[in-house]
């Protein structure tokens, strides 16, 4: 008997530890179930759409997803379609491989306002993503506001200062490209609340502003740490190494003279949002000067303006809890113990550790999961727990239409035949126009 595993959830996470598993667990047979009818997680929804060799780890994923011990079931939805007690009755073994879909929550007077998003939506509706193709967000603005010194503001103020031509070769969906171009936007105020020592963006991704054709990136010289050592004190090696080189690069935007792009991409430090102002929709965003202690942001009293029609929080994401899995509210994952929640229970992933880290970073988490699962059951799966068998008939039984990764196979055909310019993939960006696709592709 084999031993059954499911893993909920094809992004990253899920796919490292399909691989891991294939690798540790030679009587294991895995089933990767995902709540869209696409695979892959963040790299379809979540890497910038100018990001396209990010995006060429999904090559490697689809090698897993072809191995013969491994199913596809897109389309599912853990919690509406199949419970997860009900999951854990049909495999030995489940892998909470869910991410954190939610957006941390900007608590701060107006951020109910119309034209405040959160990146998880901003992101979700540039890449695509079905959940956010209605959100219109507002862009008929010249000045936008993104808060947060993460990458995902930098990916967020890149999008929409890039030039025509770089967005054309991108995957942005059509109406996205049509609703920047229209845009008169022609500055974005990147906040951070703390210095430029303290930014958590990678230095790869901040030197990529400088690249812009249409847009400069500007720094403020008097904001640059006078003692580069002391503004590094806090942090280890590593940290330290990520953070001198981004004040290098910081320093030399400083430095750079204004010269002749037409956009501006601001990047204010010290400058701590408090509210967002305007009437019914946001017209500004008012923030307080802070200086950094023991590094923590302490406002100085000092208030100041900008006006922005658009503002995008882009403060970290939050993991949703997830019926018949316990859930730690304050810090946004599942307890577990290096990723085992309890025997039979795994987490991978943000839900695992929180919304930080790397594509790479889920590695180790996979294979910690697989060695789990090794450990925890006997050479023999329990005949029992009879997996995608019993999967499939419940899922007739509720007339669920499930998306098999050939299927997936077709959508992404499709998708990249339809693409023109130069444009990787032209992508479909609701469930039904895929699933009608593939009707009508069965029926010719
Ligand atoms: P992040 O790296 O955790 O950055 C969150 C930012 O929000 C921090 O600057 C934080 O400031 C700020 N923040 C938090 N609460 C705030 C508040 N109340 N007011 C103002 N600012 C606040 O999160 P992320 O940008 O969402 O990225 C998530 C992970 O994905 C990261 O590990 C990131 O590197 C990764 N990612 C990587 C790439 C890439 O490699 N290209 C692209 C996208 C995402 P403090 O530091 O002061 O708390």
């Amino acid at each position: 008997m084999p031993i059954r595993v499911a893993i909920i959830g094809s992004g990253p996470a899920g796919f490292y530890t399909a691989s891991a598993l294939l690798k540790t667990c030679p009587n294991c047979e895995i089933d990767i179930i995902e709540r869209l009818p696409t695979p892959y997680g963040l790299i379809r929804g979540g890497v910038a759409p100018d990001h396209q060799t990010t995006k060429k780890i999904a090559n490697k994923y689809e090698q897993t997803a072809l191995m013969e011990r491994v199913r596809f079931y897109g389309n599912v939805e853990v919690g509406r379609d199949v419970s997860l007690t009900e999951m854990r009755e049909m495999y030995d073994a489940v892998v909470l491989a869910v991410g954190a879909r939610s957006d941390r929550r900007l608590s701060i007077p107006g951020a109910d306002k119309l034209g405040v998003y959160g990146s998880a939506a901003f992101v979700g509706w540039y890449n695509g993503h079905p959940d956010f193709q209605n959100l219109n967000p507002y862009l008929d603005t010249p000045s936008v506001a993104v808060i947060g010194n993460g990458n995902v503001a930098i990916d967020c103020a890149r999008v929409l200062m890039r030039s025509a031509y770089g967005r054309a070769r991108t995957d942005l969906p059509d109406p996205v490209t049509e609703a920047i171009d229209r845009s008169p936007i022609n500055e974005v105020h990147v906040l951070g609340r703390r210095g430029p020592a303290d930014a958590a963006f990678t230095n790869v991704e901040l030197r990529e502003l400088g690249l812009l054709t249409q847009a400069a990136p500007r720094v403020r010289a008097e904001q640059m740490p006078s003692d580069i050592d002391a503004a590094l004190a806090g942090y280890e090696k590593r940290e330290h190494r990520v953070r001198q080189r981004n004040l290098t690069t910081l320093a030399d935007y400083a430095e750079r003279p204004p010269g002749d792009k037409p956009k501006a991409l601001h990047l204010e430090f010290y400058a701590s949002p408090v509210e967002i102002l305007g009437d019914g929709r946001a017209e500004a965003i008012r923030c307080e000067r802070t200086r950094v202690i023991d590094g923590r942001a302490e406002g100085t009293g000092t208030f100041f303006e900008i006006p922005c029609g658009l503002v995008i929080s882009a403060i970290g994401y939050r993991a949703e809890p997830l019926d018949g899995a316990p859930f730690d509210d304050a810090r946004g994952i599942i307890p577990n113990t290096s990723g085992r929640i309890e025997a039979g229970l795994y987490a991978v992933g943000w839900i695992k550790r929180g919304p930080v880290g790397v594509i790479s970073t889920n590695r180790p988490d996979g294979e910690q999961a697989a060695r789990h699962i090794q450990d925890d059951n006997p050479p023999e799966g329990d005949p029992s727990k009879t997996g995608h068998q019993c999967l499939e008939a419940l899922l007739h039984e509720r007339g669920r239409r499930w998306v098999c990764f050939d299927e997936w196979k077709r959508i992404d055909e499709m998708e990249k035949t339809a693409a023109e310019d130069g444009a990787p993939r032209r992508k479909f960006i609701s469930v039904d126009e895929m699933l009608s696709a593939l009707d009508n592709d069965n029926s010719e």
